[in-house]
């Protein structure tokens, strides 16, 4: 699912959308991967060093299944290839709100449903705020349906791929428990998207520029949370960068 979590938090400070996304679109995979890593349930389990591990891991398998696809589909579209795999791609026209903002959504074994009211406003953002010179020529809609694809791929390869394979063992014996570790899915999509669609920065920046369309506090408390994620926030405190 590509959502984005509405914070509770309340802040005043509101940042530009151009300034937020001139910084977002430098980041590197593994600075978005520690940001993915804090809405994992099992954040506190893993040390930096093994986040960064499972982070290149699910970066790595996101990238080699769309890979594959291009190979497979070396002139298809992204709804193309959607169809081609068994897929049914549903639009939806209703706004978006409530506790969470969805924007696309992949539904076990093989609906994948996107937005269009999202689409509209981040173009319409894009436009007005000439976000094109960060953003190039992205299409919002094909990246949403890209990072549904992965999820879809995810559940017809369930006992194969990584993201879905790699599991964290929470109780030692008699009870043996052992859980998926969330965040790499998310990873591993967005690494997908990237791929396939060839997009030169992270399209975890999305989770930025899609939130300012709703809220645009939500968005810069987002983006306050990703710096610090990141480490960026104080490294340029302390005055190191
Ligand atoms: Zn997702």
């Amino acid at each position: 699912m590509f959502k984005v979590e509405r914070e509770q938090e309340i802040i005043e400070k509101v940042y530009p959308i151009d300034e937020m996304l001139g910084k977002l679109v430098h980041l590197t995979e593994n600075q978005w991967g520690i940001y993915a890593f804090y809405h994992e349930p099992l954040e506190r389990k893993f040390t930096k060093e093994q986040k960064i591990k499972y982070i290149q891991k699910a970066y790595q398998c996101g990238q080699e299944e769309a890979k594959l696809l291009k190979e497979q589909y070396p002139n298809k579209t992204i709804e193309e290839i959607i169809m081609e795999n068994g897929f049914c791609l549903h639009t939806s026209d209703e706004p978006i709100g409530g506790e969470y903002v969805v924007l696309a959504q992949y539904t076990e074994p093989n609906e994948i449903l996107i937005y269009s009211d999202c689409v509209k406003k981040a173009e319409v953002l894009i436009k007005e705020n000439q976000l094109e010179q960060y953003l190039k020529n992205l299409q919002i809609k094909e990246l949403l349906m890209a990072h549904e694809l992965f999820h879809g791929i995810e559940y017809q390869k369930k006992k194969s791929i990584y993201t879905q394979t790699e599991k964290i063992e929470l109780w030692r014996k008699p009870f043996s428990n052992k859980s998926k570790i969330v965040c790499l899915s998310e990873i591993g999509a967005m690494a997908f998207a990237k791929e396939l669609l060839q997009i030169p920065f992270s399209p975890y920046v999305m989770d930025v520029l899609l939130m300012f369309c709703y809220q645009e506090e939500m968005a810069s408390l987002l983006y306050e949370e990703i710096l610090e994620a990141t480490g960026i926030q104080g490294i340029e405190e302390s005055g190191v960068l």
